[in-house]
C-alpha cells in the first residue's frame, strides 16, 4: 500500500476514480452536505474560510470506493473526505511523498493527519519569518 500520489506500480485507480461522474457526484454531495453542517467552508489546512470554487477534496481513506465491472460506486463517509486549497493540498501530498514513513508504513488518515500538522507549522513558522 502507498499514500503516494504517482504510486511506483503506476496505479490507475485514484486517477481513474477521480474522473469518473461517480466522484464528480459525490464531490458536489460533500459539499452540499459540508455547508448545511458548518454554514461556511474552510480549508482544513490552513483554516481560512474559502468558497467552494477555491477547494479541493483530500480523500482521507479510499476503502469505500468500488469499482465494479468497469462502474465506480463512490461511497465515502463524510469523513473520508476533507477541503483544502490546491497550494495547501499540494503541500501536505508533498510531505507525505517526501517521508518514506508516512508514504508507505502509516494508513493513509494517520499520514494525512500527520501531514496536515506539518503544514500548518510551516505555515505558521513561513508567517511568523515575514512579520
Ligand atoms: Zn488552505
Ligand atoms: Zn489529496
Amino acid at each position: 500500500m502507498s499514500n503516494g500520489r504517482r504510486p511506483a506500480t503506476g496505479n490507475r485507480y485514484r486517477t481513474g476514480y477521480l474522473r469518473s461522474p461517480a466522484w464528480f457526484r459525490r464531490r458536489d454531495q460533500w459539499f452540499t452536505e459540508q455547508t448545511a453542517r458548518t454554514e461556511e467552508l474552510r480549508c482544513v489546512v490552513c483554516w481560512q474560510v474559502a468558497v467552494r470554487r477555491d477547494l479541493e477534496l483530500h480523500h482521507l481513506d479510499y476503502r469505500r470506493v468500488a469499482c465494479d465491472r468497469g462502474r465506480w460506486r463512490a461511497g465515502e463517509e463524510h469523513e473520508d473526505l476533507c477541503a483544502m486549497h490546491p497550494g495547501c493540498h499540494e503541500l501536505v501530498h508533498g510531505i507525505i511523498e517526501a517521508d518514506p514513513v508516512l508514504r508507505r508504513h502509516r494508513s493513509r488518515p494517520i499520514a494525512t493527519v500527520h501531514a496536515i500538522r506539518v503544514a500548518r507549522a510551516r505555515r505558521a513558522a513561513h508567517a511568523e519569518a515575514q512579520s
